[in-house]
């Protein structure tokens, strides 16, 4: 089974939906980090809901989904480009043993989403407070909150893959009225199993058989880090050099790790020389302390 968003439209009700499985896009996340299973299962959702929201909202550019908290899971973030490359990331307190459940891993704290456009426009931000004790439930609240979307998200999360499925009530589509309802009722039969195990052709056959569904061509999505040597150069300029050289002196290179792919970007003496060489011409503000 390939990696892939497959969108279907109910023919005579106002509902429209995406189905997602990720599975080298998800071992691609896990082979670079050694995430605990509690940990490992919320990020999973978070990359495969991260995917079906990038194909219900128009953007160029990437999609950024956080998850922050105050538990011993701090930070979860996703990116999702409108290429539909991945990467996912979780910051975490490694001396505790994690607890299990999406709260317990999290507490309190925030959703954040940014639409970070490829041409520099406009950066798009919403935050709401975390809500509901899973995934699917942040999601479902700020998509009703922010977007005034009725969105339902059902999410699954293993060692093997990331999968989910996404309705979304389409306003001013369709005379059958019940259809929504109808539409959810059916979808909340869905197994865990099911979720993880089927492909969408075989979901969608399975749960919405009664009714009229169209399926579109089914989109590829692919693991990759957009992190590169030249980045790293750039942030060790914003750094600046006096800090690059202390790091330098104290430890004989400067090693960046990509939080992303564990990449390790390793600067010596020299290449550090080199990333400054612009400063020559443009001699570094005189401040003194
Ligand atoms: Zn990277």
């Amino acid at each position: 089974m390939n990696d892939s968003l497959q969108r279907f439209l109910f023919e005579n009700a106002p509902v429209r939906g995406e189905l997602v499985h990720l599975d080298a896009t998800w071992r691609a996340v896990l082979e670079r980090h050694a995430y605990p299973a509690p940990l490992r299962d919320v990020l999973g959702e978070l990359m495969a809901a991260a995917a079906l929201l990038s194909a219900t909202l128009k953007y160029e550019g990437s999609l950024i989904l956080q998850v922050q908290g105050n538990g011993p899971v701090r930070l979860l973030v996703v990116e999702c480009t409108s290429d539909q490359t991945m990467r996912a990331t979780a910051k975490w307190d490694q001396s505790a043993s994690l607890p299990t459940g999406f709260r317990e891993l999290v507490g309190e704290g925030r959703f954040v989403i940014t639409i970070a456009p490829t041409d520099l426009a406009q950066t798009y931000q919403g935050v709401v407070d975390l809500f509901g004790d899973r995934v699917s439930a942040v999601l479902e609240h700020y998509m009703s909150t922010s977007e005034q979307l009725e969105t339902r998200l059902w999410l699954a999360s293993d060692a093997e893959r990331a999968t989910g499925m996404l309705l979304q009530r389409v306003p001013g589509r369709g005379k059958d009225d019940d259809g929504w309802n109808r539409a959810v009722i059916l979808a909340e039969t869905v197994k865990r199993d099911e979720l993880l195990q089927l492909d969408a052709r075989e979901m969608i056959r399975r749960l919405f058989h009664e009714e009229d569904i169209r399926l579109f061509e089914p989109r590829i999505v692919s693991f990759r880090c957009s992190c590169s040597r030249d980045r790293v150069i750039n942030m060790l300029r914003m750094l600046g050099r006096e800090e690059v050289q202390g790091i330098l002196q104290e430890r004989g290179t400067v090693e960046v790790g990509c939080e992303f792919c564990n990449r390790q970007y390793a600067f010596d003496p020299v290449d550090a020389e080199q990333i400054f060489v612009a400063d020559v011409v443009t001699p570094a503000p005189s401040t003194r302390h």
